[in-house]
């Protein structure tokens, strides 16, 4: 596992081969959670790799769903993706299922992967208790459906929060086995996981931020919208009056600011909260205005994107016609290894 952004000596070595894959929920709500954990890094690592992004669909219907707006998320999640710095010039983004050698592979790498090992995955054991009534196959497969997803593309770097590096295990050692039974074929991929900050949490300070929750910001929304969830949002719970000194470690505010403030305003934060030299309000005031210098410009390029839907078209087009052909060869040489042509 390596980890981001310090990691450069290990990122150094894998930009030698160079292919980076990250999957992207068709999420027709982006928050800023996705983009602190998520957006921002990919954004960094474009110079370093040649990056992969996958609109996940078929990850995405393991969940229970509404057909009739899948089309909308895909496009919404793209448009935001966008809008946040993947630059379509500098990465290939594609929609997964536009690919259809993802779900080939998964069928082979199926046939190397013990049950029990599926059933101990994490995720799988915290989904299926969330979701009583629709524990599919989809869901049980979901970590070879990822495998396949990197390895289609012989990745070598996978960019993931803390939550997915376990998947990341799984596939070095699906490349590892498939390499053992067949012959050397697959790279095994290294997790790169971001070293700053905590993560964001939901703006009730207690949960994961998300839209089901209903305590999130969403990435596009407008200043003042933020300004009216930002204002009320729980802080440091033991500062109940102006005059008490509070702990930043203990904020969630304060991981925000760690997100979109320099240094110097973390500092001012920190110094102020301690000493009870700042109230809660002037801190998130200071927070929102330098949430905006960097939402501002997304917000912009975003409704730029709604009024040129080519771009999101033309981007999603490309990258489809470019994986295509990368995951045919990657399936020519696997069905050739494996006895199957
Ligand atoms: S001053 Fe800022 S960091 Fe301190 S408790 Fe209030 S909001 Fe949190």
């Amino acid at each position: 596992m390596s980890e981001l952004p310090d990691s450069r000596p290990e990122a150094a070595e894998i930009q030698r081969t160079g292919i980076l894959f990250s999957g992207i929920q068709p999420s027709g709500n982006i928050h800023i959670g996705n983009y602190c954990g998520a957006i921002r890094n990919w954004v960094r690592l474009l110079d370093d790799y040649h990056c992969i992004f996958s609109i996940v669909d078929y990850h995405a219907i393991t969940a229970p769903y509404d057909p009739s707006i899948m089309q909308a998320r895909i496009r919404q999640a793209t448009l935001a993706n966008i809008a946040a710095g993947l630059d379509p010039e500098r990465c290939l983004i594609f929609v997964q299922s536009q690919v259809p050698e993802h779900t080939e592979l998964t069928w082979i790498f199926n046939t190397l992967t013990p049950m029990g090992l599926l059933g101990r995955m994490t995720q799988f054991k915290e989904k299926s208790r969330r979701s009583e009534e629709n524990i599919n196959v989809g869901l049980y497969d979901y970590p070879v459906l990822q495998a396949a997803d990197v390895l289609l593309y012989r990745a070598e770097a996978v960019p993931v929060g803390e939550d997915q590096v376990q998947h990341i295990e799984f596939t070095r050692d699906l490349a590892r086995k498939f390499n053992l039974r067949f012959e050397p074929y697959f790279p095994e991929p290294q997790a790169l996981v971001p070293s700053s900050g905590a993560r964001i949490l939901g703006l009730d300070g207690k949960s994961k931020m998300s839209k089901s929750l209903d305590n999130y910001i969403g990435l596009l929304e407008e200043p003042e919208a933020i300004w009216e969830k930002l204002r009320p949002a729980v802080t440091d719970e033991k500062r109940i009056r102006r005059s008490d000194p509070g702990e930043p470690g203990d904020c969630n505010i304060y991981t925000i600011h760690q997100c979109f403030s320099p240094p110097e305003v973390q500092e001012w934060v920190v110094d102020g909260c301690r000493s009870a030299g700042i109230g809660c309000i002037d801190c998130k005031r200071k927070l929102h205005e330098h949430m905006m210098n960097v939402l501002d410009p997304i917000r912009e390029r975003a409704k730029e994107l709604e009024r040129k839907p080519e771009v999101v078209d033309e981007a999603l087009a490309r990258g489809a016609r470019e994986c295509r052909v990368r995951a045919a060869a990657t399936m020519e040489d696997v069905r050739r290894i494996t006895g199957l042509r």
